[in-house]
């Protein structure tokens, strides 16, 4: 049997490129007791995953050279010599980037094929999706009427940001990177207005107009240029939620620009970054919540889906150009049940 993995072949520095990434086959050692086969259907790429490329200290370990990348896996189990996980159970988990896996079960979470198409376990009913809740909800706090911000509007989290902003009566404003996405966020989704932060020459002035109101919530999830737009337009009592900062991570140096203290000072807002993991404890609810949105039809859910195993490097590049519109996935096999 092919088996195909990816391991990390050095640490960029800067923008990573294919010559990062090492192809390696590798054989599938015989099931012990206990162990099942995974075969890998949907892998996903995430931006998190460039910051587990460098040996910088993070929230989460650093990929080894010369070990395979791992990452949000849905598999199916093909063989089995575990009760608990019997052939044709899906699953979900933290995986190498590898065609085969065997693996002991534990860890791995089973997947309803019946409530969602099994790639939303990766997306809207996965780990994006609870950011997005998380976030806009327990620090966001939006309130009917209130304007909402939404940086990385078109991708995983802020599709989703922006969706429950809705939801909740607000005014919800999506900044993004080409045209297509800026009509995709307006006409498809229900944004209010959307800004096209590639070809807007000044970005204040394009904030002020898009928010007459001002913003109360800020769900960043890029940094740099954008969010210095949004902090002159805050409210009092506006509140800030840091998901991500990806403007910033292929940068080599640490980022500098302008001082946001005086202006948080000034509106008394809240800025607080957090890490989708600090509400593991609540997943269950919010999981169940995001789920019933989607079958009630209240969640639209878009997915960029590259088709090949051998494409997930370029997958995953592509997040850095914003080549994906929604959940950036890679479907690398056919279920076999
Ligand atoms: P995504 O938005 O689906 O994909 C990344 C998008 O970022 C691209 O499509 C691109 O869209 C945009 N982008 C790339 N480089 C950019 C730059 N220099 N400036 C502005 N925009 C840029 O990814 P995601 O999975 O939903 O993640 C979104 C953010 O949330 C990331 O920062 C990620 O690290 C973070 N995140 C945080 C947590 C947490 O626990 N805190 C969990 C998940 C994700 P454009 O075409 O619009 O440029």
């Amino acid at each position: 049997m092919r088996n195909k993995t990816i391991l990390l072949a050095s640490r960029p520095t800067g923008v990573p490129a294919q010559e990062n990434f090492k192809f390696e086959e590798r054989e599938v050692p015989e099931l012990q007791e206990g162990q099942v086969l995974l075969k890998s259907l949907y892998v996903s790429v995430d931006p998190y995953m460039r910051g587990r490329m460098s040996d910088a200290k993070s929230y989460v370990a650093p990929y080894a050279v010369g070990e395979p990348i791992s990452g949000g896996v849905v598999a199916e189990v093909v063989k089995s010599l575990n009760e608990q996980l019997p052939k044709g159970t899906v699953v979900l988990g933290n995986l190498p980037w590898q065609q085969y896996i065997v693996h002991s079960g534990k860890g791995l979470s089973h997947i309803n094929p019946d409530i969602a198409p099994l790639s939303y376990y990766l997306g809207i009913l996965g780990m994006p999706g609870l950011t997005a809740y998380f976030g806009l909800l327990h620090i966001g706090e939006p309130k009917p009427g209130e304007t909402v911000v939404v940086s990385g509007a078109a991708g995983a989290v802020g599709t989703v940001v922006g969706q429950i902003a809705k939801l909740k009566g607000c005014r919800v404003v999506g900044v993004a990177g080409s045209d297509e996405k800026i009509a995709y966020l307006k006409d498809e989704l229900g944004f209010d207005e959307a800004i096209n932060y590639k070809t807007t020459q000044n970005m204040n002035q394009a904030m002020t107009k898009a928010c007459p109101n001002g913003v109360d919530v800020y769900f960043d999830n890029v940094g740099g240029e954008i969010s210095d737009a949004v902090y002159l337009a805050l409210n009092k009592f506006a509140r800030i939620a840091i998901c991500g900062q990806i403007a910033y991570y292929n940068h080599t140096t640490l980022p500098s620009g302008m001082r946001v203290e005086p202006i948080l000072l000034k509106k008394s807002a809240l800025m607080k970054g957090f890490i989708v993991g600090d509400y593991a404890k609540d997943f269950p609810v919010a999981a169940k919540e995001l789920a019933d949105w989607v079958q009630e039809g209240k969640l639209q859910y878009q997915e960029t889906i590259t088709e090949g195993f051998d494409k997930i490097p370029e997958a995953f590049l592509g997040l850095f150009t914003g080549q994906n519109t929604g959940k950036q996935l890679v479907k690398v096999a056919e279920r076999e049940v």
